[in-house]
Protein backbone atom coordinates (compact mmCIF):
# COMPACT_ATOMS: atom_id res chain seq x y z
CA UNK A 1 0.00 0.00 0.00
CA UNK A 2 1.53 3.60 -0.80
CA UNK A 3 2.54 5.61 1.94
CA UNK A 4 0.27 8.74 2.13
CA UNK A 5 2.79 12.20 2.23
CA UNK A 6 2.78 12.46 5.63
CA UNK A 7 3.17 8.67 6.58
CA UNK A 8 6.64 8.80 4.49
CA UNK A 9 7.49 12.06 6.02
CA UNK A 10 8.03 10.72 9.49
CA UNK A 11 9.17 7.42 7.92
CA UNK A 12 12.32 9.20 7.09
CA UNK A 13 12.26 11.52 10.14
CA UNK A 14 12.31 8.44 12.62
CA UNK A 15 14.73 6.83 10.01
CA UNK A 16 17.14 10.18 10.13
CA UNK A 17 16.68 10.50 13.87
CA UNK A 18 20.05 10.56 15.90
CA UNK A 19 18.50 9.49 19.16
CA UNK A 20 16.88 5.73 19.35
CA UNK A 21 13.09 5.91 18.61
CA UNK A 22 11.25 2.25 19.56
CA UNK A 23 7.31 2.00 19.65
CA UNK A 24 5.57 -0.79 21.82
CA UNK A 25 1.97 -2.01 22.20
CA UNK A 26 -0.05 -2.03 25.84
CA UNK A 27 1.78 -5.26 26.16
CA UNK A 28 4.81 -3.87 25.71
CA UNK A 29 6.05 -5.64 22.43
CA UNK A 30 8.10 -4.01 19.96
CA UNK A 31 6.65 -3.05 16.86
CA UNK A 32 9.57 -0.47 15.56
CA UNK A 33 13.12 -0.06 15.92
CA UNK A 34 14.92 2.60 14.02
CA UNK A 35 18.27 2.53 12.95
CA UNK A 36 19.35 4.95 15.54
CA UNK A 37 18.26 2.65 18.53
CA UNK A 38 19.93 -0.51 16.61
CA UNK A 39 23.37 1.75 17.02
CA UNK A 40 22.30 2.59 20.63
CA UNK A 41 21.27 -1.35 21.94
CA UNK A 42 23.40 -3.10 18.93
CA UNK A 43 19.78 -5.31 17.94
CA UNK A 44 19.05 -5.13 14.77
CA UNK A 45 14.99 -4.03 13.97
CA UNK A 46 14.28 -7.90 12.76
CA UNK A 47 15.79 -9.43 16.06
CA UNK A 48 13.34 -6.94 18.19
CA UNK A 49 10.10 -6.63 16.59
CA UNK A 50 7.67 -8.92 18.56
CA UNK A 51 9.98 -9.07 21.39
CA UNK A 52 9.43 -7.60 25.17
CA UNK A 53 10.75 -4.17 25.55
CA UNK A 54 11.97 -4.95 28.78
CA UNK A 55 14.90 -6.61 27.34
CA UNK A 56 16.34 -3.35 26.47
CA UNK A 57 16.30 -2.49 30.16
CA UNK A 58 18.80 -3.63 33.42
CA UNK A 59 17.52 -4.74 36.22
CA UNK A 60 15.69 -3.32 37.96
CA UNK A 61 13.85 -1.31 35.61
CA UNK A 62 13.32 -4.54 33.21
CA UNK A 63 11.43 -6.87 36.12
CA UNK A 64 9.43 -3.13 37.35
CA UNK A 65 8.15 -2.50 33.57
CA UNK A 66 5.67 -4.78 33.06
CA UNK A 67 3.90 -3.65 36.30
CA UNK A 68 4.49 -0.25 35.35
CA UNK A 69 2.27 -0.70 32.40
CA UNK A 70 -0.29 -2.36 33.88
CA UNK A 71 -0.97 -0.26 36.50
CA UNK A 72 -0.70 2.60 33.88
CA UNK A 73 -3.19 1.21 31.68
CA UNK A 74 -5.42 0.88 34.47
CA UNK A 75 -4.75 3.95 36.73
CA UNK A 76 -3.42 6.31 34.14
CA UNK A 77 -1.03 7.44 36.48
CA UNK A 78 1.80 8.24 34.64
CA UNK A 79 5.64 8.40 35.57
CA UNK A 80 7.73 8.50 32.38
CA UNK A 81 4.87 9.26 30.28
CA UNK A 82 4.80 12.41 28.66
CA UNK A 83 7.17 13.81 31.86
CA UNK A 84 10.38 11.92 30.76
CA UNK A 85 13.12 10.49 32.70
CA UNK A 86 16.73 9.58 33.39
CA UNK A 87 17.01 6.01 32.77
CA UNK A 88 19.31 3.00 32.10
CA UNK A 89 19.88 0.96 28.93
CA UNK A 90 21.29 -2.18 28.60
CA UNK A 91 22.98 -3.56 25.05
CA UNK A 92 22.77 -6.55 23.36
CA UNK A 93 26.62 -7.26 24.98
CA UNK A 94 24.90 -6.70 28.37
CA UNK A 95 26.57 -3.34 28.95
CA UNK A 96 24.60 -0.47 30.46
CA UNK A 97 24.69 2.56 29.72
CA UNK A 98 22.57 5.88 31.18
CA UNK A 99 20.05 7.67 28.82
CA UNK A 100 17.09 9.72 28.88
CA UNK A 101 13.67 8.71 27.88
CA UNK A 102 10.66 10.12 26.74
CA UNK A 103 7.64 8.26 26.39
CA UNK A 104 4.18 10.06 24.48
CA UNK A 105 1.38 7.93 23.79
CA UNK A 106 -0.89 7.59 20.92
CA UNK A 107 -4.29 5.56 19.62
CA UNK A 108 -4.01 4.41 16.09
CA UNK A 109 -7.04 2.62 14.84
CA UNK A 110 -8.32 2.43 18.03
CA UNK A 111 -5.17 0.35 19.54
CA UNK A 112 -2.95 2.65 22.26
CA UNK A 113 0.68 2.35 21.14
CA UNK A 114 3.58 4.19 23.23
CA UNK A 115 6.56 5.78 21.14
CA UNK A 116 10.21 6.25 23.24
CA UNK A 117 12.70 7.89 22.27
CA UNK A 118 15.83 7.47 23.98
CA UNK A 119 18.65 10.02 24.51
CA UNK A 120 22.15 8.36 24.88
CA UNK A 121 23.97 10.20 27.66
CA UNK A 122 27.14 8.46 27.97
CA UNK A 123 29.50 10.85 26.21
CA UNK A 124 27.75 13.66 28.29
CA UNK A 125 28.01 11.94 31.69
CA UNK A 126 31.87 11.18 30.51
CA UNK A 127 31.93 15.03 30.27
CA UNK A 128 30.58 16.14 33.50
CA UNK A 129 33.20 13.47 34.72
CA UNK A 130 35.78 14.77 32.76
CA UNK A 131 35.26 18.20 34.33
CA UNK A 132 34.71 17.48 37.70
CA UNK A 133 38.26 15.62 37.64
CA UNK A 134 39.73 18.48 35.96
CA UNK A 135 38.14 20.69 38.78
CA UNK A 136 39.41 18.23 41.63
CA UNK A 137 43.03 18.91 39.60
CA UNK A 138 42.31 22.20 40.17
CA UNK A 139 42.10 22.31 43.73
CA UNK A 140 44.72 20.03 44.45
CA UNK A 141 46.96 22.31 42.37
CA UNK A 142 45.51 25.46 44.22
CA UNK A 143 46.36 23.56 47.78
CA UNK A 144 49.83 22.49 46.35
CA UNK A 145 51.01 26.13 44.88
CA UNK A 146 49.15 27.42 48.34
CA UNK A 147 51.86 25.08 50.44
CA UNK A 148 54.45 26.58 48.34
CA UNK A 149 53.28 30.00 48.14
CA UNK A 150 53.63 30.08 52.11
CA UNK A 151 56.98 28.64 51.44
CA UNK A 152 58.26 30.86 48.94
CA UNK A 153 57.19 33.76 50.47
CA UNK A 154 58.87 33.20 53.60
CA UNK A 155 62.38 33.30 52.32
CA UNK A 156 62.23 37.30 51.30
CA UNK A 157 60.33 38.08 54.56
CA UNK A 158 62.83 36.16 56.20
CA UNK A 159 65.35 38.43 54.30
CA UNK A 160 63.12 41.86 55.11
CA UNK A 161 63.49 40.95 58.42
CA UNK A 162 67.20 40.72 58.58
CA UNK A 163 68.09 43.71 56.92
CA UNK A 164 65.52 46.00 59.00
CA UNK A 165 67.55 43.99 61.98
CA UNK A 166 70.92 45.50 60.60
CA UNK A 167 69.38 49.07 60.16
CA UNK A 168 67.95 48.76 63.92
CA UNK A 169 70.71 47.77 65.14
CA UNK A 170 73.14 50.57 62.95
CA UNK A 171 70.59 53.17 64.22
CA UNK A 172 70.85 52.30 67.89
CA UNK A 173 74.22 52.95 67.75
CA UNK A 174 74.07 55.98 65.41
CA UNK A 175 77.11 55.02 62.83
CA UNK A 176 74.94 53.97 59.90
CA UNK A 177 76.16 56.62 56.80
CA UNK A 178 73.30 57.73 54.77
CA UNK A 179 75.19 55.69 51.86
CA UNK A 180 74.92 52.61 53.82
CA UNK A 181 71.50 53.30 55.37
CA UNK A 182 69.84 53.95 51.87
CA UNK A 183 71.50 51.00 50.93
CA UNK A 184 70.07 48.47 53.37
CA UNK A 185 66.46 50.43 52.35
CA UNK A 186 67.29 49.43 48.83
CA UNK A 187 67.87 45.72 49.72
CA UNK A 188 64.63 45.64 51.58
CA UNK A 189 62.73 46.96 48.33
CA UNK A 190 64.36 44.64 46.23
CA UNK A 191 62.64 41.79 48.32
CA UNK A 192 59.48 43.34 48.24
CA UNK A 193 59.70 43.52 44.32
CA UNK A 194 60.35 40.01 44.89
CA UNK A 195 57.26 39.26 46.54
CA UNK A 196 55.05 40.88 44.20
CA UNK A 197 57.04 38.62 41.18
CA UNK A 198 56.57 35.35 43.33
CA UNK A 199 52.83 36.44 43.44
CA UNK A 200 52.38 37.45 39.98
CA UNK A 201 54.00 34.18 38.80
CA UNK A 202 52.08 32.28 41.13
CA UNK A 203 48.60 34.56 39.62
CA UNK A 204 49.91 33.23 35.99
CA UNK A 205 50.16 29.80 36.85
CA UNK A 206 46.96 29.62 37.99
CA UNK A 207 45.54 31.15 35.45
CA UNK A 208 47.19 29.84 32.44
CA UNK A 209 48.59 26.29 33.81
CA UNK A 210 52.02 28.31 33.00
CA UNK A 211 54.49 31.28 33.48
CA UNK A 212 56.55 33.27 30.77
CA UNK A 213 60.13 32.11 30.10
CA UNK A 214 62.82 34.22 28.68
CA UNK A 215 66.19 34.13 27.43
CA UNK A 216 68.31 34.61 30.98
CA UNK A 217 72.15 34.74 31.52
CA UNK A 218 72.35 32.06 34.57
CA UNK A 219 75.20 33.74 35.87
CA UNK A 220 73.08 37.04 36.52
CA UNK A 221 70.62 35.08 37.69
CA UNK A 222 72.41 33.16 40.16
CA UNK A 223 74.39 36.19 41.41
CA UNK A 224 71.31 38.28 42.05
CA UNK A 225 69.77 34.92 43.55
CA UNK A 226 72.57 35.11 46.03
CA UNK A 227 72.49 38.85 46.87
CA UNK A 228 68.79 37.62 47.89
CA UNK A 229 70.46 35.53 50.51
CA UNK A 230 73.57 37.58 51.99
CA UNK A 231 71.79 38.76 54.90
CA UNK A 232 70.45 35.93 56.76
CA UNK A 233 74.31 33.92 55.24
CA UNK A 234 76.10 36.51 57.28
CA UNK A 235 73.48 36.66 60.24
CA UNK A 236 74.23 32.94 60.40
CA UNK A 237 77.96 33.54 60.04
CA UNK A 238 78.34 31.86 56.93
CA UNK A 239 81.17 32.55 54.76
CA UNK A 240 80.33 32.30 50.46
CA UNK A 241 82.42 31.91 47.55
CA UNK A 242 80.79 32.79 44.07
CA UNK A 243 82.36 31.09 41.01
CA UNK A 244 80.64 31.40 37.80
CA UNK A 245 82.78 30.19 35.73
CA UNK A 246 80.55 29.18 33.34
CA UNK A 247 80.72 31.42 29.90
CA UNK A 248 78.24 29.97 27.70
CA UNK A 249 75.43 30.87 30.12
CA UNK A 250 72.05 32.03 28.18
CA UNK A 251 69.29 29.91 29.14
CA UNK A 252 65.34 29.96 28.68
CA UNK A 253 63.52 30.30 31.64
CA UNK A 254 61.40 31.56 34.17
CA UNK A 255 63.83 34.01 36.09
CA UNK A 256 61.97 34.10 39.37
CA UNK A 257 61.44 30.67 39.39
CA UNK A 258 65.01 29.92 39.21
CA UNK A 259 66.13 32.43 41.52
CA UNK A 260 63.85 30.43 43.91
CA UNK A 261 65.99 27.21 43.23
CA UNK A 262 68.51 28.70 44.04
CA UNK A 263 67.16 30.75 47.05
CA UNK A 264 66.25 27.12 48.13
CA UNK A 265 69.24 25.63 48.25
CA UNK A 266 71.40 28.12 49.39
CA UNK A 267 69.01 28.76 52.78
CA UNK A 268 69.06 24.85 53.17
CA UNK A 269 72.68 24.81 52.64
CA UNK A 270 73.08 27.86 55.61
CA UNK A 271 70.42 26.06 57.97
CA UNK A 272 72.91 22.43 57.48
CA UNK A 273 75.33 24.58 58.91
CA UNK A 274 73.75 25.54 62.00
CA UNK A 275 75.97 25.34 64.95
CA UNK A 276 79.19 23.42 62.81
CA UNK A 277 82.30 24.93 63.69
CA UNK A 278 82.86 25.70 59.49
CA UNK A 279 80.41 27.52 57.35
CA UNK A 280 81.09 27.72 54.08
CA UNK A 281 79.34 27.64 50.91
CA UNK A 282 80.71 27.22 47.31
CA UNK A 283 77.96 28.31 44.59
CA UNK A 284 79.29 27.85 40.89
CA UNK A 285 78.08 27.48 37.61
CA UNK A 286 80.27 25.63 34.87
CA UNK A 287 79.60 24.22 31.23
CA UNK A 288 78.83 20.19 31.33
CA UNK A 289 78.53 17.77 28.63
CA UNK A 290 75.51 18.11 25.83
CA UNK A 291 75.22 22.01 26.15
CA UNK A 292 74.05 22.24 29.44
CA UNK A 293 74.94 24.59 32.24
CA UNK A 294 75.41 23.31 35.72
CA UNK A 295 75.03 25.17 39.04
CA UNK A 296 76.37 23.33 42.31
CA UNK A 297 75.48 24.60 45.78
CA UNK A 298 77.95 22.92 48.17
CA UNK A 299 78.22 23.60 51.69
CA UNK A 300 80.06 22.11 55.03
CA UNK A 301 77.04 21.35 56.67
CA UNK A 302 76.00 17.91 59.07
CA UNK A 303 75.52 15.92 55.67
CA UNK A 304 72.01 14.43 54.61
CA UNK A 305 69.82 12.91 57.04
CA UNK A 306 69.50 9.08 56.68
CA UNK A 307 65.32 9.20 57.65
CA UNK A 308 65.16 11.46 54.17
CA UNK A 309 67.95 11.07 51.47
CA UNK A 310 65.59 9.10 49.81
CA UNK A 311 62.71 11.25 49.87
CA UNK A 312 64.39 14.30 49.83
CA UNK A 313 62.46 15.59 46.84
CA UNK A 314 58.99 14.24 47.97
CA UNK A 315 56.41 16.71 49.43
CA UNK A 316 56.73 17.07 53.21
CA UNK A 317 59.89 15.11 53.77
CA UNK A 318 61.37 17.28 56.40
CA UNK A 319 63.92 17.07 59.40
CA UNK A 320 63.12 20.21 60.54
CA UNK A 321 60.59 20.98 63.76
CA UNK A 322 59.69 24.29 61.98
CA UNK A 323 59.98 22.38 58.09
CA UNK A 324 57.27 22.16 56.01
CA UNK A 325 59.50 19.81 53.34
CA UNK A 326 58.32 21.07 50.01
CA UNK A 327 61.42 23.52 49.01
CA UNK A 328 63.69 20.60 47.27
CA UNK A 329 60.00 19.33 45.64
CA UNK A 330 58.78 22.79 44.26
CA UNK A 331 62.65 23.45 43.21
CA UNK A 332 62.66 19.58 41.41
CA UNK A 333 59.53 20.78 39.71
CA UNK A 334 60.21 24.01 38.63
CA UNK A 335 63.90 22.28 36.95
CA UNK A 336 62.01 19.40 35.26
CA UNK A 337 59.63 22.16 33.96
CA UNK A 338 63.05 23.50 32.47
CA UNK A 339 63.62 20.87 31.24
CA UNK A 340 66.93 20.11 33.29
CA UNK A 341 67.82 18.14 36.18
CA UNK A 342 67.85 18.42 39.85
CA UNK A 343 70.14 15.96 42.27
CA UNK A 344 72.07 15.30 45.90
CA UNK A 345 75.36 14.32 46.92
CA UNK A 346 78.05 13.72 49.22
CA UNK A 347 81.28 14.60 48.01
CA UNK A 348 84.56 12.89 48.70
CA UNK A 349 85.72 16.20 50.74
CA UNK A 350 82.96 15.72 53.07
CA UNK A 351 80.24 18.27 51.39
CA UNK A 352 76.75 18.17 50.72
CA UNK A 353 76.33 19.40 47.32
CA UNK A 354 73.04 20.31 45.52
CA UNK A 355 73.62 20.28 42.13
CA UNK A 356 71.50 21.28 38.92
CA UNK A 357 71.78 21.61 35.04
CA UNK A 358 69.42 23.58 32.65
CA UNK A 359 70.12 23.14 28.42
CA UNK A 360 71.68 26.02 27.09
CA UNK A 361 70.21 28.04 24.26
CA UNK A 362 71.60 29.75 21.57
CA UNK A 363 68.41 31.87 20.78
P1 LIG B 1 62.59 21.91 54.54
O1 LIG B 1 63.80 22.79 54.37
O2 LIG B 1 61.35 22.67 54.88
O3 LIG B 1 62.82 20.75 55.45
P2 LIG B 1 63.22 20.96 51.88
O4 LIG B 1 62.38 20.22 50.90
O5 LIG B 1 63.91 22.17 51.40
O6 LIG B 1 62.27 21.28 53.11
O7 LIG B 1 64.33 19.97 52.46
C1 LIG B 1 63.96 18.67 52.86
C2 LIG B 1 65.02 18.06 53.76
O8 LIG B 1 66.21 17.81 53.01
C3 LIG B 1 65.48 18.93 54.88
O9 LIG B 1 64.61 18.88 56.00
C4 LIG B 1 66.85 18.35 55.19
O10 LIG B 1 66.75 17.21 56.01
C5 LIG B 1 67.34 17.88 53.84
N1 LIG B 1 68.32 18.84 53.25
C6 LIG B 1 68.08 19.78 52.32
N2 LIG B 1 69.20 20.46 52.02
C7 LIG B 1 70.18 19.94 52.78
C8 LIG B 1 71.60 20.23 52.94
N3 LIG B 1 72.19 21.19 52.25
N4 LIG B 1 72.27 19.46 53.83
C9 LIG B 1 71.67 18.49 54.54
N5 LIG B 1 70.36 18.17 54.43
C10 LIG B 1 69.62 18.90 53.57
Amino acid sequence: MPMSQDAAFLAAVVKGALDGIVSIDERGRILSFNPAATKLFGYAPEEMLGQGVAVLMPEPYRGEHESYLRNYLKTGEAKIIGIGRQVEGRRKDGSIFPADLGVTEIQIDGRRLFIGVIHDLSERRRFEAHLRELHTDRLDLIEHMSVGLAHELKQPLVAINAYLNVLRRHLKEQQIPAEKGLDVLDKITQQMFRVSEIMDNVRQFMTRGSTDKTPHHLNDVVRTACEFTDAIAKEAGVTTTVRLDAKDDLVFINKVQIQQVVVNLKRNAIEAMHGCQTREMIVSTRPVEGDMIRVDVADTGCGLAEAVRSRLFEPFATTKPHGLGIGLSISRSIIEDHHGKLWAEDTAGGRTLFSFVLPVTRA
